[in-house]
């Protein structure tokens, strides 16, 4: 059988998660890292039939005037990913990729965003069904260009102001016509973009706190074209820590008391969410992990502050106080110090194989078995990590033996 080749088209594509991800997946490919940090590349997935790096081709949209290359290599002088010299090896590749990325769409995005946009990008007044067509087009096109067999669009832009789902129409045919009104529809850019992949029938991923495919009508939609979604929010940090830690105080019969946590950061994304508005998208995936997992709500306090100097080195201090037998107050205290795009970008590569592999496998609708990968996985009931990471293995098991 002929070989698939898959296309990654990443919203957001000069970004610091994607700049991290094309990077080193070309490294991959090139042989210049091994697989750490892959779930993909683990024994219980070898014999999946995952898309192999070699066979990925990767596109995108973006708004800003970047340059991927300067991009990748602010990402090396910030995180230390690659030497110097190695990165010089991927930079033929890295300015195919750019080739490849085209402008996106800043509609109902607030203008913490806009303001990041270039004017070409800013000056676009397009109603919400020509920013639909025209990112389609772009998606026929690399899939033409590259004689692709499938596209996996996966949302790494910045984090929107919250809209909640219930804002749009439940059904999709009320959706597809507030599409065409002259005046703004209120649908956010992210969902615009998920629109666009499905509708085409491609599977899109969320890793973004933005609400993208989460509204019940653009699930119909997916459903309706026989393709899949996923999201919301990877989990990479600080909420990684609580869903693994979580049920040990729920397992031990110990009562949380409170759980707080800061965070401060100083990059790009850091930068969008100190703006109050942005800011309560992420707090909200952040803090609802506690909760589905002990049962009961303990007081909690997230902050996320921007500190420039920190630039994408994420700390997080979180004090979580307790109590057990007798009811004496205990104290935890953890200090998490993550380089943030390094924890996401191989989870961006692998979401792409696994989505890619469960449309092959006729899977339709959400994908609950990712929910290990995010904050906020659409419909799943259980936020510890080793029950989500459990459906995954089960999943592939299913697949595996198929
Ligand atoms: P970033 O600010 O470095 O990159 C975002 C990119 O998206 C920028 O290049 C920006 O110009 C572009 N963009 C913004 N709006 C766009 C639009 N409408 N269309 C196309 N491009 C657009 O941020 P990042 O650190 O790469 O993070 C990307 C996203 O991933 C954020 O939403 C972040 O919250 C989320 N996320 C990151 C992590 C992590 O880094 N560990 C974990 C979970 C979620």
């Amino acid at each position: 059988m002929a070989r698939k080749r898959i296309g990654l088209w990443l919203i957001g594509a000069k970004g610091a998660v994607a700049a991290t991800a094309i990077t080193g997946w070309i490294a991959l490919k090139k042989g210049l890292v091994g697989p750490r940090g892959l779930v993909s590349e683990m024994p219980p997935f070898a014999d999946l039939g995952l898309v192999a790096w070699k066979d990925l081709v990767i596109g995108g949209h973006e708004i800003r005037d970047a340059s991927l290359v300067e991009s990748a290599e602010a990402m090396q002088a910030t995180s230390g990913m690659l030497s110097t010299r190695d990165l010089a090896r991927c930079r033929t590749e890295l300015l195919k990729v750019e080739r490849n990325i085209r402008p996106g769409t800043v509609l109902n995005v607030g203008p913490t965003i806009e303001q990041l946009a270039g004017a070409g990008v800013r000056r676009r007044r397009e109603k919400a069904r020509t920013v639909v067509r025209r990112l389609q087009d772009d998606l026929k096109a690399f899939i033409d260009q590259h004689r692709l067999d499938n596209v996996v669009v996966v949302n790494v832009a910045s984090t929107e102001p919250p809209t909640e789902a219930d804002v749009l129409p439940a059904r999709w045919s009320a959706l597809s016509k507030a599409l065409d009104r002259a005046t703004p529809c209120g649908v956010p850019a992210s969902s615009l973009y998920a629109i666009a992949a499905l509708d085409l029938g491609l599977p899109y991923v969320n890793f973004t706190p933005s609400l993208g495919s989460a509204a019940p009508a653009i699930d119909e939609l997916a459903r309706q074209r026989g393709t899949v979604h996923v999201g919301r929010d990877g989990k990479t940090g600080e909420t990684l820590l609580k869903s693994v830690l979580a049920p040990m105080f729920a397992h031990r019969n110990l009562e949380v008391m409170s759980w707080v946590g800061h965070n401060i950061f100083g990059n790009m994304d850091g930068q969008v969410l100190d703006s109050p508005a942005n800011k309560r998208s992420k707090v909200a995936s952040k803090d609802q992990v506690l909760s589905q997992t002990l049962g009961y709500q303990p007081q909690t306090l997230v902050s996320i502050e921007y500190v420039e100097s920190l630039g994408d080195w994420k700390t997080a201090w979180d004090h979580i106080h307790f109590r057990g037998f007798l009811g004496t107050p205990m104290t935890m205290q953890f200090t998490w110090q993550g380089c943030d795009s390094l924890l996401a970008a191989p989870l961006v590569l692998d979401l792409v194989r696994l989505t890619e592999r469960a449309h092959r496998a006729g899977s339709l609708g959400s994908l609950d078995f990712l929910a290990s990968f995010f904050k906020s996985p659409y419909g799943v009931e259980t936020s510890d990590f080793f029950e989500q990471f459990a459906m995954l293995i089960k999943w592939s098991s299913g697949v595996a033996t198929r």
